[in-house]
């Protein structure tokens, strides 16, 4: 790898006698790891993971190594490939049960996945990106992991902050940066770096930060992040956000993650509260390169912003809820009667999203998690579980609704042997010698439920989306 003369001269300069070592872990290959997701990993699966994998120190989830994306552990959602530094950021950030997130800047959906694990289906968690396309992207990627509690939006952070002033318990930033913590995974990084470019995103970084902060609660956690080195993106940010918002004080994580440094006061204008902020270095940790810390606030930090009034569970009014859920978002008679065959056909045990708000957008049946009763202004890329639609006179359930399904759920898993499986993920009907009767079964290989499939007298019709079959 060739870098930069000003990137070595700069580095040489911050790190005296660590620079060699810091250059020579440049030179080496980028380190892979995994998460996997609480809800869908199997017994036997965290067996295998535990005896053939090293975990990753900072994220009792994570695991050093490469598993293909084909794999069925992927396909599945019981995992995510995720370099081993970056799974530090949700750790750090820690959500509490309940409680209102945000993650930002979200796509492809590394934080936004682990976050959403860490809730464990409760709370609200809202993942925006600001690239359509890639929240396209983030969008399977949430889908996969199969929680009902998680939007997607696509809006830039001041149009978000416009629609949630002081909405969120926790926010999450993991801003796009120079990305020199990832010159080792993409070497391409290293052709869009100069100084200047370095100073643009600290540029980019305050504006995004300042529109975060008016959507925070009062008390409530930021956590911010980056992937690259540079001081002006790290320490001299938090150093500016401290000074220009006194409500804001560092939480000094109570984890010591080894191999795991300190943030640096002297690139900070000598704040000591950097201290608390965190830095991953390839020198000194088997990771990439990264930057994080967490703020507490103490009250409001931006007062300004008149909150919206917003219809959720616990602040509905008796007005809110006539308002709520317009007659045409409603399901009919028939329909509900479709669907609540479905149900009963398909489930051993009710899912509790069949008590949830459900909303119709034309034929697509949504539930909207219960703390997002009703925000019709969002850009909505994914709104809640997207639980299918009515075609007909029937009732078509959509991919995502299977993702979300546990098998304890389900009356009856179909587990495909290896041939079967290599058809069905091709897009092929399967024939099977089975009593099993007519209707909608969750198809499993390996015990890992990654597609609906629908019988008719001995055969499997194929719904595994079109999109996704190799
Ligand atoms: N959190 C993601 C993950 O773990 O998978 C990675 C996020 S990446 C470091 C930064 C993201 O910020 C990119 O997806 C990028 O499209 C987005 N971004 C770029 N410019 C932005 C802006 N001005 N405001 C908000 N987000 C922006």
């Amino acid at each position: 790898m060739t870098l930069p003369q000003a990137f070595i001269d700069k580095y040489q300069h911050l790190l005296g006698a660590d620079a060699d070592a810091f250059f020579a872990a440049l030179q080496q290959p980028a380190v892979a790891g995994f998460r996997v997701n609480p809800r869908k990993v199997t017994a036997q699966l965290h067996q295998n993971f535990a005896t053939n994998y090293q975990p990753v120190p900072w994220n009792p989830s994570g695991y050093y190594g490469k598993i293909s994306g084909r794999d069925i552990a992927q396909l599945s959602g019981a995992i995510y490939s995720q370099e081993p530094s970056a799974q530090g950021v949700a750790a750090l950030a820690d959500p509490q049960p309940g409680m209102r997130v945000l993650d930002l800047c979200a796509a492809p959906g590394g934080k936004t996945t682990q976050l959403a694990g860490l809730l464990n289906g409760t709370g609200l968690l809202v993942a925006n990106e600001i690239d359509r396309q890639r929240a396209k992207v983030l969008s399977e990627n949430v889908e996969r992991f199969g929680y009902d509690n998680v939007v997607v939006v696509n809006h830039d952070p001041d149009s978000l902050a416009a629609s949630l002033p002081q909405f969120f318990d926790l926010i999450v930033i993991d801003a796009p940066c120079s990305g020199e913590g990832m010159f080792r995974k993409d070497p391409e990084a290293i052709s869009y770096w100069s100084p200047d470019y370095v100073l643009q995103c600290q540029e980019r970084q305050r504006n995004i930060l300042k529109a975060a902060l008016k959507m925070l609660r009062a008390d409530g956690q930021i956590v911010y992040s980056t992937c690259t080195f540079a001081p002006e993106e790290d320490e001299e940010n938090i150093d500016w956000l401290l000074q220009n918002y006194p409500a804001l004080a560092v939480v000094t994580p109570p984890a010591t993650w080894p191999g795991v440094d300190a943030g640096r006061p002297e690139w900070g204008h000598d704040n000591p509260a950097l201290v608390g902020a965190r830095r991953f270095w390839p020198q000194h940790v088997q990771g990439e390169g990264h930057f994080m810390v967490k703020l507490q606030a103490d009250g409001l930090v931006v007062k300004s912003t008149e909150p919206k009034k917003l219809a959720t569970n616990s602040r509905q009014t008796k007005k809110d809820k006539r308002t709520v859920a317009p007659n045409n978002t409603r399901l009919n008679q028939t329909q509900q009667k479709l669907f609540d065959q479905f149900v009963e056909q398909t489930y051993r045990v009710t899912p509790d999203w069949t008590r949830g708000n459900l909303q119709l957008q034309k034929d697509q049946l949504f539930v909207l998690p219960a703390e997002l009763n009703e925000l019709t202004n969002l850009k909505y890329v994914r709104r809640g579980l997207w639980l299918g639609e009515f075609r007909k006179n029937r009732f078509v359930p959509n991919h995502a609704l299977i993702m979300a399904s546990t098998p304890e759920q389900l009356k009856t898993v179909i587990d495909l042997n290896m041939s079967q499986y290599q058809q069905y993920v091709h897009g092929d009907v399967i024939r099977l010698t089975t009593t099993l009767t007519k209707g909608w079964y969750g198809v499993s290989y390996q015990k890992q439920i990654y597609s609906w499939g629908y019988l008719v007298e001995q055969t499997l019709k194929n719904f595994y989306p079109k999109g996704l079959r190799f």
